[in-house]
């Protein structure tokens, strides 16, 4: 689950991270007082769950008070990645000497935590990792610990990021408090970027991001509240909420599977055959004729689907049940595009006669499926 910078700043500074104190504003008024309770140099902030924004125009420092209006309008009008951006965050400027890069996440190649960190980070993080790879450093951490982490397990990676000692001594209390609010709030990922020197040589957490493990919200009652559902796209937010896992994809092919096994292999097959599916679509085990509709609206709201590939190996789930839902959707929309199905497995004669006089194409296998859903998006 991703939460908002602010959000992530707060986590940090609750674990005593230093970060520079904002305050969230959604109009340019806000703003603009805003940066008079802060003081200005003030930095405007786009809060989208989307990173790059500096790039994108997202990220400005203003220095005078007549200019954060106009400056928090031009960002509050912007779409990063897709993203409306609704909420601007103000914070004191701070003047930078150097940005370094440092984050903990969960390496799943070695089944540990580790600390990874560049001299040299901001913006360019990317490239520096693709041209130099080795600026980028590595620190593997048990992946559960029974006591707390002794500081000198961290000093070598830090006199590594830091050549000056005053700031290699002053990065490790943040590895411990990033290791300590990782496992505390179940975090998928903490990154911090840039990580910076400021003028008087001390060092700030500049940009926030963090990702909660969704596997764990049942634990953390104060993750669930960061959730911000206007922040989400808005198809995974109405899928969660009508049971469905659902995960946008970007291509043109619709697919509608039970069982995120099958999904996966429908994926893979349409890749495989050269197309690209539009999203990941699990309708579950026992999928009522109402969860087929609700996954029919989802794949329709996408403009980009060009057609829909629907594959049910019916076991709990009744080919029947799911044609109803096809019948549901049809009758509620005029779906423009072709339709592919593959019903086999439970009530699959039941399921065929329902279905018998629409227009669709019928497949036997996934691979045959797979085939004309490629060719019905490759001719459309
Ligand atoms: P991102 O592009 O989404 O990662 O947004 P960041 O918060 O990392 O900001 C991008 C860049 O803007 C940073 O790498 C800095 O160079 C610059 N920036 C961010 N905050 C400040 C600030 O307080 N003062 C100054 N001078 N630059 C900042
Ligand atoms: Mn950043």
């Amino acid at each position: 689950m991703k939460i908002h910078e602010y959000q992530a700043q707060a986590l940090l500074k609750e674990y005593g991270v230093p970060v520079l104190d904002g305050i969230v504003a959604s109009t340019p008024q806000e703003a603009s007082d805003a940066a008079l309770t802060i003081g200005l140099p003030v930095v405007l902030k786009a809060q989208v769950h989307s990173g790059g924004r500096g790039k994108a125009g997202g990220v400005r420092v203003v220095g005078t008070a007549d200019a954060v209006a106009g400056a928090a309008e031009a960002i509050l009008a912007l779409t990063i990645k897709g993203l409306p951006v609704r909420k601007v965050l103000v914070a004191r400027a701070a003047s930078i000497r150097a940005e370094a890069y440092l984050s903990l996440l969960i390496d799943r190649a070695v089944s540990k935590l580790v600390f990874v960190g560049c001299a040299v980070g901001g913006v360019d993080i990317e490239d520096t990792a693709q041209t130099t790879p080795e600026k980028i450093l590595r620190l593997e951490l048990p992946a559960a610990r029974r006591g707390p982490a002794s500081p000198q397990e961290y000093a070598s990676f830090a006199a590594k990021l830091f050549a000056e000692p005053s700031l290699a001594g002053a990065v490790v209390p943040i590895m411990a408090a990033l290791e300590c609010l990782f496992r505390a709030r179940d975090c998928a990922l903490i990154e911090i970027n840039p990580l910076a020197v400021t003028a008087d040589n001390a060092l700030l957490a500049l940009d926030a991001k963090i990702l909660l493990d969704d596997n764990a919200l049942f634990r953390q009652p104060g993750n669930v509240a960061l959730r911000d559902p206007d922040s989400e796209d808005p198809a995974e937010a109405e899928a969660r909420a009508a049971g469905l896992t659902f995960i946008g994809l970007g291509g043109t092919i619709g697919c509608m599977v039970n069982g995120a096994g099958l999904a996966m292999a429908t994926l893979d097959t349409i890749k495989h055959l050269g197309g690209e599916p539009a999203n990941f679509l699990d309708v579950g085990g026992s999928s009522s004729p109402q969860k087929i509709l609700g996954a029919f609206r989802i794949i329709l709201r996408n403009p980009q689907v060009k057609v829909i590939l629907v594959n049910i190996f019916g076991g709990i789930t009744r080919c029947d049940d799911v044609a109803r839902g096809m019948l549901a959707a049809m009758q509620e929309t005029r779906i423009a595009v072709p339709l592919v199905i593959r019903l086999v497995g439970t009530n699959e004669q039941e399921g065929r006669e329902l279905l018998a006089g629409q227009t669709l194409t019928v497949a036997r296998t996934l691979e045959e499926a797979a085939e004309k859903a490629v060719e019905l998006a490759r001719n459309s």
